[in-house]
C-alpha cells in the first residue's frame, strides 16, 4: 500500500511537471496556457502601471519586484508540482471512502446555460475565498502565514502572487469542495474563471488608480485593495478590512468595506513586519515558529 501511494505521489508530480513543460513550450493552447497567460497578463498590467502610474514616484522595478516575480512562478508552477502528488493521495482516500464528485454535488448544472454555470461557479468560489481570507486574518496561527502577503511595502501587480505556500494548501481544498458541490461543471469554465481572477488580482495590486465608478461596489479594485494592505487599521476594523478577492460585494454586504480616500499614499504592511525575513528562503518557513 505504501509503495503504491509513493508511486502515485511521484507519478502525479512527474505528470504535473510535464504539464508545466508543455505550457512553457506552447503545446498547450492560449485558452488553457497558465504559463504564457500569466506572463502576458503580467506584461500588460505592468505596461499600464508604467504608462499611467497612480503613485508617480514609484520605480518601474519597485521594492521587492524580483522577489514577487519569483513568487508568481513559484506559487503557480513549482509548488503545484510538489503538492500535486499529495492531492492525488487525498483524492484516492476520498474515493476509497466512497466519496465522488457526483455524490457530493448539491446542485447539478449540466442542464443550465453555460453562462449561468460559469457565473454561479465564479460567485460561489469567490465567496469561499473571501471567507477563507477573512479567517486568515482572524486566526493567529493562519495570520502568520498570511503575513508574507502583507509584508508588501510598495504595491505593484506582482505583489498579487506573493504569498506563503501554506496559502496554496489552505485555499486549494476549499476550491475543490466548491467544484464538488457544483456538479456538471465543464472544465473549460474553470480556465475562464481562473484567468479572469488572475487579471483582476493583478490589477488590484497594481499602481493604477482604478475603482470602476459605481461598479466598485461589485468588483474589487486597486483603491479598495490598497487599504486592505494598510499598516494602520481603523478602530472599527482591527482585524482588517476589504477582504474581497475578485468581488468587493461581500465586504459591502458584511460591513467590512473601508475606503476613506483615493490618494494612493497609504503606509503598507502590518505591525511587526520588521521581523519577517526579507529573503524568499527565510519566508518559506515563516509562520511555523512562534518566536517570529
Ligand atoms: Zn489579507
Ligand atoms: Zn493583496
Amino acid at each position: 500500500m505504501l509503495i503504491e501511494l509513493m508511486d502515485l505521489v511521484s507519478n502525479t508530480a512527474m505528470g504535473t511537471a510535464q504539464w508545466v513543460w508543455r505550457n512553457i513550450v506552447f503545446e498547450v493552447p492560449w485558452s488553457q496556457n497558465y504559463f504564457w497567460g500569466l506572463t502576458l497578463i503580467s506584461l500588460i498590467v505592468w505596461t499600464a502601471e508604467l504608462v499611467f502610474p497612480w503613485r508617480k514616484e514609484q520605480k518601474a522595478f519597485r521594492h521587492d519586484f524580483w522577489l514577487d516575480a519569483f513568487y508568481m512562478y513559484f506559487n503557480f508552477f513549482i509548488f503545484s508540482i510538489v503538492i500535486s502528488g499529495f492531492y492525488a493521495v487525498l483524492t484516492k482516500l476520498f474515493l476509497h471512502a466512497g466519496l465522488t464528485m457526483e455524490s457530493l454535488s448539491i446542485v447539478d448544472l449540466s442542464q443550465w446555460y453555460p453562462v449561468a454555470q460559469l457565473l454561479l461557479f465564479f460567485v460561489v468560489l469567490d465567496f469561499l475565498q473571501w471567507t477563507t481570507h477573512k479567517i486568515l486574518h482572524r486566526v493567529p496561527f493562519l495570520w502568520r502565514f498570511h503575513q508574507v502577503h502583507h509584508s508588501i511595502k510598495e504595491m505593484g501587480f506582482a505583489g498579487h502572487l506573493r504569498y506563503h505556500w501554506m496559502e496554496n494548501v489552505l485555499y486549494k481544498p476549499l476550491k475543490t469542495v466548491g467544484v464538488m458541490l457544483i456538479g456538471g461543471l465543464e472544465p473549460q469554465h474553470a480556465f475562464v474563471v481562473h484567468f479572469f481572477t488572475i487579471i483582476i488580482g493583478h490589477i488590484n495590486h497594481s499602481n493604477l488608480r482604478l475603482d470602476y465608478g459605481p461598479l466598485r461596489y461589485i468588483l474589487n479594485n486597486p483603491v479598495m485593495h490598497l487599504y486592505h494592505h494598510a499598516y494602520n487599521l481603523p478602530k472599527e476594523h482591527q482585524h482588517g478590512m476589504n477582504f474581497g478577492l475578485t468581488l468587493s460585494i461581500w465586504d459591502y454586504l458584511f460591513k467590512s468595506a473601508y475606503v476613506p480616500e483615493r490618494s494612493g499614499k497609504v503606509k503598507l504592511g502590518y505591525k511587526g513586519d520588521e521581523n519577517i525575513p526579507t529573503s524568499f528562503k527565510g519566508q518559506l518557513t515563516h509562520g511555523f515558529f512562534s518566536h517570529r
